[in-house]
């Protein structure tokens, strides 16, 4: 697998070391424009001849989570979590159920609604997350709804 330089570019500005599995983990994120469960990345990372393991790729997801590094969305169909890739700069997402194929969307529609919520309770807002689910163009025509 090709080193990224973009990955030990990322992993410093989050304040993380570079580690091998780190950089594997980021490198399979970064190469595709799908949402990846820890069992994909761990399948794709041992088709390219790297050695792996399943919990600590469980472990390096849950450190970029935590660090803003990659998005965790829940996936309803398949009841569990896929990763991928934050991009900069504040987005909302559509993600497809059937390839997991992610689009930005740039436009933010909760401004407006967050000053409602914060003037309704008080609250301080810092932040929001918003994803849609649905079947892609390629997906829906391949599967007759
Ligand atoms: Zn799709
Ligand atoms: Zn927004």
């Amino acid at each position: 697998m090709k080193e990224d330089v973009n990955c030990a570019e990322l992993l410093h500005r989050c304040h993380l070391k570079s580690t091998k599995p780190r950089n594997a983990v980021l490198t399979v994120l970064a190469e595709r424009k799908t949402v990846l469960t820890a069992e994909e990345i761990y399948r794709i990372l041992l088709e390219v001849g790297g050695t792996a393991n399943l919990s600590t790729i469980y472990r390096v997801l849950e450190l970029f989570t935590e660090k803003g590094l990659v998005t965790k969305s829940f996936f309803p169909d398949l009841r569990s979590y896929g990763f991928s890739l934050k991009s900069g700069g504040h987005t909302h997402r559509i993600i497809c159920m059937s390839c997991h194929k992610h689009v930005d969307i740039s436009h933010c529609p909760l401004s407006e609604f967050e000053q409602h919520v914060a003037a309704d309770t008080g609250f301080e807002i810092i932040g929001h997350n918003l994803e849609l689910y649905g079947y892609c163009s390629d997906c829906s025509k391949k599967t007759d709804r």
